[in-house]
């Protein structure tokens, strides 16, 4: 350990003259818990990267390191409701990407924030939670009562909806039963097997439309599937990208 940091500091006084080189040797290491789906931990790796280009220019890339799940596993386990078990993983996973030098744990999916609290416990690193992040942006743009969209468990239980309401201060109000359940089903039936169908996309227009009407001012896109379905053009009210709005956030660390 102390002869890692040694050489850290070796390499911040040597590479003084080479330009870029110095700012690589300060960007934070990400550290990403993805497979959850892997269809949403692709964009995550691609935000990161193309926010730090974007950022620092030339070739620059994101300082990252990715842990990632057999989705199965954890598909099971959240069909009976074993949270302590999928906590025990996600522990393990944060674990690892702190063991591999991330500065930070980024979890690539709503729905297992419900296992936040074992993770950080686990963890002498940040851990970056989505729901702050995205409540962090809604509050910016002044709106005051938006939409949740996810899956039954981010919708249904308090994990997320606590975050919005009760640190924040945003109304969050979610679709009714029988559109709860189209919502989900379609985030496990299609979109984290990468099917993209239209059909889907007119379902979720609508049940974003309905939102609109109860008095939603924005709908949280809050798993990180649903903007491979639904973008910004697809309806009327402004859509908050949880994938974006966290992959952003790290980034935000990263060269903070
Ligand atoms: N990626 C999804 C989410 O953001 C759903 C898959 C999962 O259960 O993790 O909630």
């Amino acid at each position: 350990m102390s002869e890692s940091i040694g050489q850290m500091k070796f390499c911040f006084r040597d590479s003084a003259s080479f330009g870029g080189l110095t700012e690589r040797w300060h960007m934070k290491k990400i550290g990403l818990i993805g497979g959850m789906s892997w269809e949403s931990s692709q964009i995550y790796y691609q935000l990161v990267n193309q926010k730090v280009k974007e950022a620092l220019g030339g070739f620059h890339s994101a300082r990252c390191v990715m842990d990632s799940v057999d989705f199965a596993e954890i598909e099971r386990l959240q069909m009976v409701d074993d949270w302590e078990a999928m906590s025990t993983l996600m522990a393990a996973s944060a674990q690892n990407l702190e063991k591999a030098g991330a500065d930070i744990v980024v979890l690539c999916t709503n729905t297992m924030h419900l296992c936040s609290d074992a993770i950080k416990a686990s963890i002498n690193i940040p851990f970056l939670h989505i729901a702050e992040a995205t409540a962090r942006r809604i509050k910016a743009q002044g709106l005051k009562k938006v939409l949740l969209l996810g899956t039954r468990f981010t919708m249904e239980k308090a994990f997320f909806k606590d975050i919005l309401s009760k640190d924040f201060g945003i109304e969050v109000i979610i679709p009714n039963k029988a559109d709860r359940s189209l919502v989900h089903d379609v985030i496990y039936e299609e979109l984290v097997l990468g099917k993209i169908s239209d059909t889907s996309r007119k379902v979720y227009q609508e049940i974003i439309a309905a939102g609109a009407e109860a008095g939603a001012e924005g709908a949280i896109l809050g798993c990180t599937e649903i903007p491979l379905l639904i973008q910004q053009e697809h309806v009327q009210i402004p859509v908050f990208e949880t994938t974006r709005i966290h992959a952003e956030a790290a980034v935000g660390f990263a060269l903070a």
